[in-house]
């Protein structure tokens, strides 16, 4: 299977002889399907039946001796589990030779037939079955139990030890959806079982307990069970809980429920040969390993033999599975695994899997009670029905019921919700240390090294802080410090920031419910809106003209005699709505504040680190340099952490005598998280991935406005996007509470979206970077489907 397949063109004609000279036996012959070695049916006139096995040309005469004394040993077993025998040749060999039609010398076997109808022919697949499946297969490892072979130890794509081998190649896969969906599990697997595997125990499996090597029988007068095996092909010395892992992979294949399939083969397993803790708690990713290796060698083989249709015979209901598979929390599958087979979880095990998943808790209504006591009224909640949250892992969230949610809007969690990466480093420093900047430490100046990197230049220094907020109001201490100016223009409906100084430059905040307008040093201009602002995106000077409303709010300060300290924007606005600025907005305007004595402060808080997919900053997308940019959310990844980056000659005006301390700001343990971030975003390819599934994404969300009237307005770049909702086209009325309608529908669909915007009518779609390919179809899809539910 490692090498590209050669198979050996030989007749049924050919088979026929074959058995005749080798092995003195007179039958009929017919080709069966094979991966790599040409198989043949052999019955004679009497019905006994055989199969004739010609192996591929370069396949070692040690590796058929494996597969050989193997199958010996387990028909020697007590309750022998049913499985082929070798017939020797007429000369006595296990192992007879020929030479091919090029003169190639061809090992051949012949194998007792084993009766029974395929796993795979048969449907359903009872609970009962599948047990009996994983009894089986434990049946077979118990009989394989000590044994050893010099070719046990064969290097094997298919050993799933070694699948973090496969995660590099899955670029192979061409669809880029069906790409993704395998780089998910390829991540699984190398956070969740490849760190584990080297501790389990090991023995030679059988390794391929699919259901077409499966065989179903009648075992006395008892129900349908698993009662043959054969294929011994990739037969392979590895860790023994591989076994109930293949078998469980192609158990849960075509079922609604595949992780209860898996369960009952794990259980089924588990009867005969019991497993231990360490074990069970890799069965899901391994069950994920064995799909997405699987898929790549259908892929693969069939690109190098595309006459042989065997080899994606399982490929389609493989994906299918992996579909069904990535909305189930990893956690939640690891704990009905531990619940089935009657375990507890291993405790020794790394915080990864260590969290049980847990129905315990109290009620939404008694958490709302009790926040409504405890809680200041004026934090809100999503949805009508408010979600209880308790896991999340990359792109999904879990609920106290172990409901999946496909998260389409939090963009905190940058590279995946909890993504073990960031996990780990953040445990590994607080195991470590955790101080703050008055002593010296590696993380800070490592951190600061590679953020600055990721900007262009004189962006160089570094203020590490804890939250957007902090970053935003020590970014105005630094312009005012820096100009000797005190104001600030600020785009309408922008938010900065829930500190005094922010909520003072907020007109989301200042002009929304409760809100008492600008103080007298704050200046807005309108929001760069090319959807249904003060100039169209069909005004090709947009940019220029929105950029000269800067320089009249600047003047209009001026008028007043004042002066202007910074102007601030966000580099995309979201809480105005998911807008994409104009072309060439940025630029200029941070042009007029300069002229005016001022700095450009680009708030990246919600919009940096990769998602606009073209560029690392979404400044970058206007061809603007600022002044000062402020980071915050996705730099931790959930981890509360932010900065501000800056020029060495502002830093240095700010550097007047006062200190500035930040007692948590810079921490190692945040520093730490930070370059986890740098690291995960790098090399698992995060910003390309932003920008081929947004423009997906966005490209999908396009079509929709074809055909559903409501949708005014889509946009966005990369993973960053809105859908904004009118009623009338003309008019443009916007569609609010239709749009808190759809977002609550898409939530009971099991996919997370919000809703922003001055007019409350954008549904706003930021989802971690880690989304795929199908998880933007699956969100078109289900958009359309809730469009299509009623009239609007
Ligand atoms: N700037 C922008 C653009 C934001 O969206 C936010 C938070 N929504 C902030 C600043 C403030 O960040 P934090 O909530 O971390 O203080």
């Amino acid at each position: 299977m490692t090498a590209e397949p050669q198979r050996p063109a030989f007749s049924d004609d050919d088979a026929r002889n074959i058995a005749r000279d080798l092995y003195g036996v007179d039958a009929r012959a017919g080709a069966l399907p094979g991966e790599l070695d040409l198989n043949f049916h052999l019955e004679t006139d009497s019905g006994e039946k055989r199969i004739l096995k010609i192996a591929r040309r370069a396949e070692s005469r040690e590796v058929l001796d494996f597969q050989n004394r193997a199958m010996a040993r387990l028909a020697a077993a007590t309750d022998a589990p049913m499985s082929p025998r070798v017939c020797r040749t007429l000369s006595g060999d296990e192992i007879g030779s020929l030479r091919d039609r090029s003169g190639d010398v061809r090992h051949v076997r012949m194998l007792t037939f084993v009766e029974g109808t395929f796993l795979v022919d048969l449907s359903p697949h009872s609970a009962a079955l599948l047990r009996s499946a994983g009894r089986f297969m434990g049946r077979v490892d118990r009989a394989l139990d000590g044994f050893t072979h010099p070719a046990m130890n064969r290097s094997l794509l298919w050993d799933l030890k070694c699948a973090s081998e496969i995660g590099p190649r899955l670029n192979e896969i061409e669809s880029a959806a069906q790409r993704s969906l395998a780089e998910l599990f390829a991540r699984r697997f190398d956070a969740l079982a490849a760190p584990r595997l080297g501790a389990l125990r090991t023995g030679v499996i059988h390794n391929d307990g699919n259901d077409h090597n499966l065989l179903v029988g009648r075992a006395g007068s008892r129900e349908m069970e698993v009662t043959g095996i054969i294929d011994f092909g990739d037969m392979v010395h590895t860790c023994l809980v591989c076994e109930p892992a293949i078998a469980a992979a192609y158990a849960a294949m075509g079922k609604d429920d595949p992780l209860a399939a898996a369960v009952e083969v794990a259980a089924g397993f588990h009867e005969i040969f019991p497993l231990e803790p360490a074990e069970v708690e890799v069965l899901f990713p391994l069950i994920g390993a064995r799909l997405f290796t699987s898929v790549y060698q259908s892929v693969r083989q069939t690109r190098s033999d595309p006459q042989n249709a065997y080899l994606r015979i399982s490929e389609q209901p493989a994906w299918d599975l992996l579909e069904k598979l990535a909305l189930i929390d990893p956690r939640r599958a690891e704990d009905s695994f531990f619940d089935a087979l009657g375990m507890v979880p291993f405790s020794a095990s790394p915080p990864i899997g260590g969290v049980s998943f847990s129905n315990a808790g109290r009620s939404s209504h008694e958490i709302m009670a009790l926040r409504k006591r405890h809680l200041g009224p004026s934090l809100s909640v999503s949805y009508e029905r408010p979600l209880k949250i308790v896991r999340g892992s990359m792109q999904y969230l879990y609920d106290h019921e172990g409901r999946a949610y496909l998260d389409a809007v939090n963009n905190v969690p940058h590279v995946g919700h909890c993504h073990p990466r960031v996990v780990d480093a953040a445990r590994r420093q607080n195991a470590l240390l955790n101080t703050n900047t008055r002593y010296l430490h590696d993380h800070i100046v490592d951190y600061a090294r590679r953020l600055t990197a990721t900007m262009p230049d004189p962006l160089e220094v570094c203020f590490f802080v804890n939250s957007g907020s902090e970053a935003n109001d020590l970014a105005l201490r630094l312009a005012r410090a820096h100009t000797g100016h005190e104001d600030i223009v600020v785009v309408d409906g922008a938010y900065h920031g829930n500190l005094s100084s922010l909520i003072a430059i907020s007109p989301y905040k200042f002009d929304g419910p409760g809100g008492k307008g600008p103080p007298a040093h704050v200046h807005t201009t309108p929001m760069p809106d090319g959807y249904r602002g003060r100039f169209r995106s069909s005004d090709a000077d947009a940019g220029q003209r929105y950029a000269h409303c800067v320089r009249d709010a600047i003047a209009d300060a001026h008028a007043a005699g004042r002066n202007v300290a910074a102007f601030v924007c966000e580099s995309l606005l979201g809480c105005g709505g998911q807008i994409v600025p104009p072309p060439g907005y940025l630029r200029e305007a941070f042009d007029h504040v300069r002229a005016a004595g001022g700095v450009a402060i680009a708030d990246e808080v919600q919009v940096g680190f990769g998602r606009v997919g073209s560029h690392f900053w979404a400044f970058e997308t206007q061809d603007a340099l600022p002044d000062i940019v402020t980071l915050g959310k996705p730099i931790g990844s959930g981890h509360p952490m932010a900065c501000v980056v800056t020029t060495p000659e502002i830093a240095a005006s700010f550097a007047g005598g006062m200190e500035y301390f930040n007692t948590y700001g810079g921490n190692p343990v945040s520093c730490a998280v930070g370059l986890a971030v740098l690291d995960v975003i790098d090399e698992e390819n995060l910003q390309q991935n932003a920008r081929h599934v947004g423009a997906r994404l966005i490209a999908g969300l396009g079509a929709l406005s074809e055909r559903h009237t409501l949708i005014g307005d889509v946009r966005g770049v990369g993973l960053f996007a809105g859908v904004e909702l009118v009623r009338d086209r003309e008019s443009l009325e916007p569609a609010d509470w239709e749009a808190s309608f759809i977002v609550e529908r898409m939530k009971d669909e099991g996919i997370l979206v919000s809703v922003d915007g001055p007019l409350h009518n954008v549904i706003k779609i930021k989802p971690p970077l880690v989304f795929t390919h199908s998880n933007a179809d699956a969100l078109i899809q289900t958009l359309d489907r809730v469009l299509d539910e009623r009239e609007w």
